[in-house]
């Protein structure tokens, strides 16, 4: 058996055939019918396509074979395919030495004749053969030879096209593959860009949101809620500046003024007229002290009822003491609070803070030491911080707490001074003010002014004037019960806290003292300062009017003082005013300190039917320009100081005892 002779460009041929793509793959109809076609035009029993791979020939479609691929060495085709230009004929092979020994010969399919055309690619490599076989010796026909070359044409076509369309299958496929890819990812991009977007937007939202909460909380920490202004913390964080500044900023930044602004008897509007009434005073006097404040002073609530103002640049105390006035001047407007007209004052520390403070602390602490003193001295006033305060200085809440021991410790006493009337020219004592009193267990005699504030501050002032007011009634029975025809017959005057007069059953407290003590009620004279009165307008009268049901004298204290309206004094039921000791008598001072003003009131009071007395005569002169100016009564340490109810008897006596 010989051996096919190698194509030439065997290694090229090899490659073709791969790149078609056609070895192994599934029987086609279009070559079933043309190898059926061949065998019978040539009149053959077998027929075949063979593709000549490495070391097999195989076989895309067949007639007559049992097997689909033999070796390439007993091939026929690959002799067919090394003369790629033209047919290969073996007559008999029996007779031809090449194929004698041939497996395809001695055995099945016991091959005698072949013919065979190769199968040639447009680059001119010889695929395979398409054959016809016989089992006996014989030839073909031109035209049957010409079938079989126009047949490998044909299949050399249809490879082609085979191999097209699988390459176009494939490419369809990669490209659906490509393409469902693309969706694939475009549909991943959009997600990812989706889900990006969702947490940037939430990111956002959060930032925003922390910084909304942030800028709150900012806020929130450093202002006060009601009234918007900054508050506490803030008011020092930026006083620890100015105080800084003292010694480094700029010349206007080294002195500044500081007012600790307490409002007066706030609580009780509170208590009275309810906490929305309290709440809308604290803004309108939050608004006011803006108002007085230049752009770049600052003002602060720095507790529940007191503010803080700081005025930069101001370095004279009567730069200080002139906007001490506005602000005094701004609170005296009318308030209008739950469509009540209140009056609303407030008492004013004031610091000037130059080079001799050293740090906030000391400045904020010397306001409130003058606040206090503000407080202590009749509220409703301001008052400069003296190097000498801070020794008298005590705090509030111990005044407070030894105020009540006071109270059940029975230190308090009552000292009466005799008021004199002007009206006989006789100097006839008409009656007395009782005046409170505490020596404390130390012998240390605390000033009314001291405690009678810290009193009305705890609401202690309820059951210590109580007290008074029962004492004072028990000595004036006992002076009534002596007041025999050498006695005059005298009224006791006695001084109501705006605290009692607003707490409930005032009036029911006096009248059961009135029928305890078994006075006559028209001895009793009740001493309300214009404020006290003023402060809960409608209550007031109200409760004055009840007491002066009863037969009580209604006197106003510390006429000229207030900021009371004189269409409101008309409408109360006031028997008496007294005059204020400040329009009276000053220190070293032998005149009437402003007899313009004290004239002015003697004539208004008379003109509205009330009587007029004078507190704090304390010269002769003063007494006579009273007399002159038509006052009715006057009181004061000429006629005598307060004294104790023992010492009282000897005011009583008739002229002529
Ligand atoms: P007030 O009711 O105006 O009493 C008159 C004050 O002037 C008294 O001061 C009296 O001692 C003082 N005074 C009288 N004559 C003169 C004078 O010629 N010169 C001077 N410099 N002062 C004179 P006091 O006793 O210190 O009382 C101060 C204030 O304390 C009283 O002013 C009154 O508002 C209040 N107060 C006193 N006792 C009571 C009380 O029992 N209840 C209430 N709620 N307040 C009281
Ligand atoms: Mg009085
Ligand atoms: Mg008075």
């Amino acid at each position: 058996m010989q051996q096919a002779p190698t194509p030439k460009n065997e290694a090229e041929r090899f490659l073709a055939l791969q790149t078609f793509g056609i070895l192994d793959t599934s029987p086609g109809a279009d070559f079933d019918a043309l190898v059926h076609f061949l065998a019978s035009a040539c009149g053959t029993p077998i027929a075949a396509i063979s593709l000549v791979d490495g070391d097999r020939q195989w076989f895309k479609a067949s007639v007559g074979l049992t097997f689909q691929e033999t070796p390439r060495n007993i091939s026929f085709c690959g002799h067919a395919i090394a003369q790629a230009d033209k047919p290969f004929v073996v007559s008999d092979a029996r007779e031809d030495k090449r194929f004698a020994g041939n497996p395809l010969v001695t055995g099945d399919p016991h091959i005698r004749f072949y013919a065979g055309v190769p199968i040639v690619s447009e680059e001119g490599h010889a695929l395979g053969a398409v054959c016809v076989m016989d089992r006996v010796p014989r030839g073909l026909t031109e035209l049957q030879l010409d079938a079989l070359a126009v047949a490998a044409r044909l299949i050399m076509t249809l490879i082609e096209h085979d191999a097209t369309t699988r390459v176009l299958a494939q490419t369809q496929k990669a490209k659906q593959v490509i393409e469902n890819e693309q969706r694939a990812t475009v549909l991943y991009l959009n997600r990812v860009e989706d889900e990006r977007l969702r947490v940037a937007n939430e990111l956002q939202a959060e930032m925003s949101r922390r910084l909304h909460a942030n800028h709150e909380l900012d806020y929130s920490t450093t202002h006060d809620a009601l009234t918007t202004l900054p508050n506490r913390r803030e008011f020092l964080r930026m006083l620890e500046a100015a105080a800084a500044s003292i010694r480094t900023g700029s010349p206007q930044h080294r002195t500044f003024a500081v007012y600790v602004i307490d409002i007066d008897h706030c609580k009780q509007i509170n208590d009275s007229l309810g906490n929305d009434v309290g709440d809308n005073l604290l803004v309108q006097c939050g608004e006011r002290l803006l108002d007085v404040a230049g752009v770049e002073d600052l003002v602060a609530r720095i507790d529940s009822d007191a503010f803080a103002l700081i005025t930069f640049g101001t370095s004279t105390v009567k730069t200080a003491k002139l906007i001490a006035r506005r602000i005094q001047a701004s609170f005296a407007a009318p308030w209008h609070l739950a469509h009540i007209d209140c009056v609303v004052t407030a008492s004013i520390g004031i610091v000037i803070a130059d080079e001799r403070y050293s740090c906030a602390e000391d400045i904020f602490r010397d306001a409130n030491i003058a606040l206090d003193h503000s407080k202590q001295h009749g509220r409703d006033r301001y008052t400069f911080f003296k190097s000498s305060f801070g020794t008298e200085h005590k705090s509030k809440s111990d005044l407070q707490r030894t105020l009540a021991l006071a109270l059940s410790n029975r230190e308090f006493r009552l000292a009466y001074q005799p008021i004199v009337s002007l009206a006989s020219g006789a100097h006839e004592v008409e009656g007395f003010e009782a005046l409170m009193r505490w020596q404390r267990s130390d012998g240390i005699a605390v000033s009314p002014a001291a405690f009678i504030p810290a009193a009305e501050e705890s609401g202690l002032i309820v059951p210590l004037g109580t007290w008074a007011l029962k004492t004072a009634c028990l000595a004036l029975r006992e002076w009534q019960r002596d007041a025999g025809p050498t006695r005059m017959p005298v009224r006791m005057s006695v001084n109501v806290s705006a605290i009692q007069l607003a707490a409930s059953h005032f009036s029911s407290v006096v009248r059961d003292i009135i029928r305890e003590t078994d006075i006559d009620p028209c001895a009793l004279v009740i001493e309300v300062t214009e404020s006290a009165a003023m402060l809960d307008a409608q209550r007031s009268l109200t409760v004055l009017r009840e007491l002066r049901d009863l037969g009580i004298g209604i006197h106003v204290d510390d006429f000229g003082t207030g900021y009371s309206s004189l269409s409101y004094l008309r409408r109360l039921p006031v028997t008496c005013v007294k005059i204020d000791r400040s329009f009276v008598s000053a220190d070293g001072c032998d005149e009437l300190v402003d007899p313009v003003i004290v004239g002015a009131i003697v004539s208004l009071a008379h003109q509205l039917n009330l009587k007029v007395i004078a507190e704090g005569v304390e010269t002769s002169t003063q007494l006579n320009t009273l007399r002159n100016l038509g006052c009715d009564s006057v009181q004061g340490y000429f006629i005598s100081r307060p004294i104790p109810a023992c010492d009282a008897a000897v005011f009583m006596k008739k002229p002529e005892d």
